[in-house]
């Protein structure tokens, strides 16, 4: 039955989704029945790329994965999740330097909702230091950033800066 699905949310920025985000959404597409990645709209980050492009390089990177679906929301995670009819929201963690942000933000959900779940997932370790950010300082200063993002998004990024 529908109800019956095992749905998890994974939030974040994704300005824009490099691979070790693809890592973690893979990791949750073997537990989960279905992935939803969602992108924040979040009016105070400063961001690269909209909305709107960042969904639609995330929905070209997932497009070989089926559980995957994109969405976006804005406000509270816990109201979105339980309108998706999440049972739980899967992080990443790369290192020691994500766990105090992502232990507060995780205990602070749980007292919003607590049947909500905050499962944390660890990409390969070639990815542990990979954040979007450093991908958009490599890519501006003109350095190859192909390992580290999917083809879309090296394409958009080349755009973006005027590079091939
Ligand atoms: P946010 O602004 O919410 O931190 P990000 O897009 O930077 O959004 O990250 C979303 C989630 O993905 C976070 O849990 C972050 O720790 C995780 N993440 C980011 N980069 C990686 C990576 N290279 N490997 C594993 N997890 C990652």
């Amino acid at each position: 039955m529908h109800s019956a699905l095992k749905r998890v949310v994974y939030p974040g920025s994704f300005d824009p989704v490099t691979n070790g985000h693809l890592d973690v959404i893979q990791r949750a597409a073997t537990i989960f029945d279905e992935v939803i990645v969602a992108v924040a709209r979040n009016a105070e980050k400063r961001a690269l790329f909209s909305t709107e492009e960042r969904m639609e390089l995330l929905r070209q990177s997932t497009a070989h994965l089926e559980k995957v679906r994109v969405a976006s929301f804005q406000g509270l995670l816990v109201n979105f999740a339980k309108e998706q009819g999440a049972s739980a929201v899967v992080r990443g963690l790369r290192a020691i330097s994500d766990f105090e942000f992502e232990f507060q933000m995780a205990l602070m959900n749980r007292k919003l909702e607590p049947t909500l779940e905050t499962l944390f997932l660890m990409p390969r370790e070639e990815y542990t230091s990979l954040s979007s950010r450093v991908v958009k300082e490599i890519a501006q200063l003109g350095g190859q950033v192909a390992p580290f993002v999917p083809a879309p998004v090296l394409e958009s990024l080349a755009k973006k800066f005027g590079s091939a």
